[in-house]
């Protein structure tokens, strides 16, 4: 699996040439390596280049790929999360990065409050109001962070977005801009419990683009691992 080595370091590469491009210092972009459909022995090959993050898109599969770790490693839950689901994970995760509902929010802080934690979540923004993404649409953010405010043992933390697939990167650049515009209006109203100090944006095709416009963390599956295969698990 040496490729996994070379496409960390080619990744890494560019990571830093676009913090140079953009001013910005490495250690405030963290690389989220999107593990999902992966093998425990190709994480193993990222832990072994110095990596510790790890974004999955399913419960069932993060909990199980948790477990199989010891506890040196991050977590982040990067996709959508079914309510009843949330006990699994909720104490078990740096962020969760798909919370687009008050109803799903509710029972964030409803688990984290039973396992006396303190949950972080970041809110789904759907910046390209594709109508087939999740996400809260631009003009409810404010809104919808304001009543997740309210409740006990959440943090909002930040913003998250899947930008559109397209082939030139920098299609999506208006989408990051607009993101982290969101983010610091938000900031601005200092308001109680909300941080806006994560942006995570950017994935294989377009983090370059990402980091440029200020996001924290990028979200990189197959730019490290190789193309998915859903077929393997049926
Ligand atoms: C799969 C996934 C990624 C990684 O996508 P790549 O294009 O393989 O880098 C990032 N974010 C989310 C939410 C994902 O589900």
């Amino acid at each position: 699996m040496k490729h996994i080595k070379l496409n960390l370091d080619s990744v890494e590469h560019k990571i830093k040439e676009a913090c140079i491009r953009s001013n910005r210092s490495r250690e405030d972009v963290t690389l989220i390596c999107v593990s999902k459909t992966k093998p425990i022995e190709m994480i193993q090959e990222v832990i072994q280049s110095g990596y510790k993050t790890f974004g999955e898109n399913k419960v069932q599969e993060l909990k199980d790929k948790i477990e199989g770790f010891d506890d040196s490693l991050e977590w982040h839950m990067i996709g959508h999360l079914q309510s009843n689901k949330v006990k699994y994970i909720v104490d078990k995760v740096k962020y969760i990065h798909s919370v687009d509902s008050m109803k799903l929010a509710l029972e964030i802080s409803k688990e984290a409050k039973k396992k006396k934690v303190e949950a972080n979540i970041l809110i789904e923004v759907n910046v390209a109001k594709e109508g087939t993404k999740h996400g809260v649409l631009v003009e409810d953010t404010l809104a919808l962070v304001k009543e997740i405010m309210t409740l006990e043992s959440v943090n909002v933390c930040g913003l998250m977005t899947i930008a559109p697939y397209v082939e030139n990167p920098e299609d999506n650049r208006i989408y990051f801009r607009s993101l982290r515009q969101l983010a610091q209006d938000i900031d601005a109203l200092q308001l109680n419990n909300v941080s806006m100090k994560v942006l995570s944006m950017g994935m294989t095709g377009d983090y370059e683009v990402a980091i440029e416009e200020g996001a924290t963390h990028i979200r990189v599956g197959t730019g490290i691992f190789g193309e998915r295969d859903y077929n393997i698990n049926g």
